[in-house]
């Protein structure tokens, strides 16, 4: 079936900083850790906070101690000068929208006006503006509900940030009818909320369904299922995948995919994988067979195996050696090992970052495991017949490899406590590029010491490197989520993803900078600058993921991957136009 995710779905904003607060004292604070009422409305990530120790506080005690985070919602003043009382240190997580309209509330409130807070009563962001604007507030949900508000001289309206803008010009419109003129703020709706309703409306004539994913009790996540419906397109509001109408569902060709503003990637992944898995009406069996064989070739590691072993060709001709079925045979199985067993060492963060790997890797366990292991006797076997130096980096590397999970210190430097290689910040990605550039670069060289000139080994190690690590910082950019969870520092944690794409951009034209200076250092010249496409498409491919032209998921890592395969599919016809 094919889906079309919405560019807004996943965590708007204020629910992303919330949880980055939530997650960091995670990590960092001594005694216990409350969040008053749900930090967000997402049963799934509040059971993920509770399983990491995260207390939700029903009532606020008489006395405590800890740290206490406010909800994204807010809290009414009264509330919050109450926890603090109880000697809770407190931290506001309270999104930056939602504080802006409390303040409007209690400055209106402030100046005699009537203040009218356009949202559902019971709704906790509402309670808390209730809060600011004191014995003046009064809330409304609808335009019909404005001739019951009292007598007032000046009137001011405001809004529950993820409000139907339709609904909130309906009531200012009631209220300037029986009030006069009004005070109002321009941008009562937050942006989150028109950006993802406006883009369901556009959606909408696009799809034969709409799929919502997000808590039950998310008020925003209903509005957008409204916004559906009232723009003419079937649309259901799901929590997980097992709620999907399937009897509705494969009667369609396209469905559409959004998300309430709290609901995580890894909720959404879930049920995209679902949808994408399923044959939808009119969609050929030659397409569902081939979406299949990539995502097993995905699954298993073999893609990312058989790139490696394409890539090892062209680092070969690179130097001015000779490619050999044994060179990547080493590539292919030292790097299937690599994956397959990083996998299992990253189980927790696999779990949110990638759900569908996740599921195979239960369901196939011991078939990987043995997989893995299998390869990495193969890499070592293949490099002990190739001779001692390429034997002894190949032993390096592996333990490099197994040491990087190990605890093996413990140092604290700035605020990061360092006990594994892993816990060294940025260390995944990197440590990724430099495996791979150690087995398609170094590797070729030790296995002929006398051919190689270490400059031109040199040059092509970097080159690889880089490839590698615009590759691995772009699925960093994917897996953020689940990176911090289990709080693994990658560079989109430490930068931010703006700042990270901005790093592998930097990163794509360095390369390119590398590849075009070839005739300087290699001895045949000529593939350097072929290899350009291969910078041209890793260009490519972060263009359609900052245009959002793809979302993250197996046709998106199968796009990436294909760069590899790429490279040695240049480098054969490079070869075979030179006569081999
Ligand atoms: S939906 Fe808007 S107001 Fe609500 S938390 Fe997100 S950004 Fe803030």
């Amino acid at each position: 079936m094919r889906v079309r995710l919405a560019k807004t779905a996943g965590f708007c904003m204020g629910v992303r900083e919330a949880m980055e607060t939530a997650l960091g004292l995670i990590h960092r604070v001594k005694g216990p850790l409350y969040t008053f009422g749900p930090l967000i409305h997402n049963p799934q990530v509040l059971q993920l906070l509770e399983e990491k120790g995260v207390i939700r506080l029903k009532e606020i005690p008489a006395a405590a101690e800890g740290t206490v985070i406010i909800r994204a919602h807010g809290v009414p003043p009264q509330q919050e000068e109450a926890l603090r009382r109880a000697g809770l240190n407190v931290v506001d997580a309270t999104c930056p929208w939602v504080k802006s309209v409390q303040r409007l509330s209690r400055m209106y409130a402030g100046r005699g006006h009537l203040v009218v807070i356009v949202g559902d009563a019971d709704h906790p962001e509402v309670v808390g503006l209730l809060g600011y604007a004191g014995d003046r507030g009064r809330v409304v949900s609808g335009p019909e509900e404005v001739a019951a508000l009292p007598e007032a001289e000046k009137v001011a309206a405001v809004a529950q940030t993820t409000q139907r803008p339709e609904v909130f010009k309906a009531v200012v419109k009631a209220l300037e009818k029986r009030y006069g003129e009004i005070q109002h703020g321009r941008k009562a709706i937050c942006d989150a909320t028109q950006n993802r309703q406006a883009e369901v409306k556009r959606l909408a004539g696009a799809v034969d369904a709409l799929v919502v994913v997000g808590g039950f009790d998310s008020g925003n996540t209903k509005r957008l299922a409204e916004v559906g419906r009232a723009a003419g397109v079937r649309s259901w509001h799901v929590e997980t995948e097992a709620d999907l109408d399937w009897a509705a569902l494969t009667e369609c060709d396209t469905v559409g995919v959004t998300s309430g503003a709290s609901t995580p990637n890894w909720m959404i992944r879930k049920v995209v994988r679902e949808l994408e898995t399923r044959r939808g009406r009119g969609e050929s069996f030659g397409r569902v067979v081939a979406e299949r064989v990539i995502r097993f070739l995905l699954r298993s590691h073999l893609m990312v195996a058989l790139g490696a072993a394409s890539l090892s060709v062209a680092t070969c001709l690179l130097q001015g050696l000779r490619p050999s079925l044994g060179l990547m045979g080493v590539a292919f199985f030292y790097i299937h090992s690599m994956h397959i067993l990083n996998q299992f060492l990253d189980k927790e963060a696999g779990e949110y970052n990638d759900p569908d790997r996740a599921k195979f890797l239960v369901r196939h366990r011991w078939l990987l495991i043995g997989a893995g292991i299998v390869s990495a006797f193969m890499s070592l076997f293949l490099g002990w017949l190739m001779g001692r130096w390429v034997f002894i980096l190949l032993v390096a590397i592996s333990a490099a490899g197994v040491l990087y999970s190990v605890p093996l210190v413990s140092i604290k430097v700035g605020r990061w406590r360092i006990r594994r290689l892993k816990d060294v910040p940025g260390s995944k990605s990197m440590s990724a590029a430099l495996a791979w550039g150690a087995i398609t670069a170094l590797v070729p060289a030790l296995s002929a010491p006398g051919l190689v000139n270490w400059l031109v080994t040199a040059f092509v190690f970097v080159a690889v490197t880089l490839l590698i690590y615009i590759r691995s910082g772009l699925f960093d950019i994917f897996d953020v989520q689940g990176d911090r969870i289990v709080g693994q520092e990658t560079i989109p944690i430490l930068l931010g993803e703006p700042r990270t794409r901005r790093l592998l951009w930097l990163l794509t034209g360095v390369l390119g900078l590398v590849l075009a200076m070839g005739p300087l250092v290699l001895p045949e010249p000529g593939l350097s600058w072929w290899l350009l496409l291969c910078v041209g498409y890793a260009a490519g491919y972060l263009y359609v993921y900052q245009k959002r032209w793809l979302h993250p998921g197996a046709r998106f890592e199968a796009l990436v991957e294909a760069n590899a395969l790429l490279a040695g599919l240049i480098a054969v016809v490079w070869w075979w136009a030179r006569g081999l």
